[in-house]
């Protein structure tokens, strides 16, 4: 059965959308701990991280730095902190974060409750820096 990120990889299930290309998908955190707080995942539906093949690793980590320098880019930060947590959903993913604060990554922190509209607005504004 096809995970919940494939389906969104897929446009079965409407994400906002930062960057894509035929491998690798990056999309916004639906539960962000700060604006910009993006995924990025392989469509190959491989769960845990470590597990993928080295190509596809290298890839997705290559792909995710073009993500992170757009991240920078849009959203006002000093680092884009970089996580793999991979305990709720069984789909290799990478947490991209922009920093300005080392408490900015805290993932037992109350999330950020944002409208559709500013999600689309971060989405825009992460896509629109993203050099593929
Ligand atoms: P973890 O597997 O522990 O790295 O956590 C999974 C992350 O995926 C959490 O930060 C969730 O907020 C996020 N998440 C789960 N479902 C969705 C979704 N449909 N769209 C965007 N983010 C999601």
């Amino acid at each position: 059965m096809a995970t919940i990120f494939s389906k969104i990889a897929a446009g079965e299930i409407p994400s906002y959308k930062v960057a894509e290309d035929d491998r690798f998908f990056a999309f916004l955190d639906i539960n962000p701990m700060v604006e910009g707080h993006t995924l990025v995942i392989p469509r190959k539906e491989v769960d845990y991280i470590f597990d993928l093949d080295d190509e596809t690793y290298r890839g997705l980590t290559a792909f995710a730095k073009k993500v992170a320098e757009a991240i920078k880019r849009a959203i006002p930060c000093k680092r884009v902190g970089v996580a793999v947590l991979g305990m709720e959903v069984p789909h290799a993913h990478i947490h991209l974060v922009p920093l300005q604060k080392e408490s900015d990554m805290d993932f037992r922190a109350d999330k950020k409750q944002l409208t559709p509209e500013r999600f689309k607005e971060i989405a825009s504004a992460i896509a629109a820096e993203f050099k593929n």
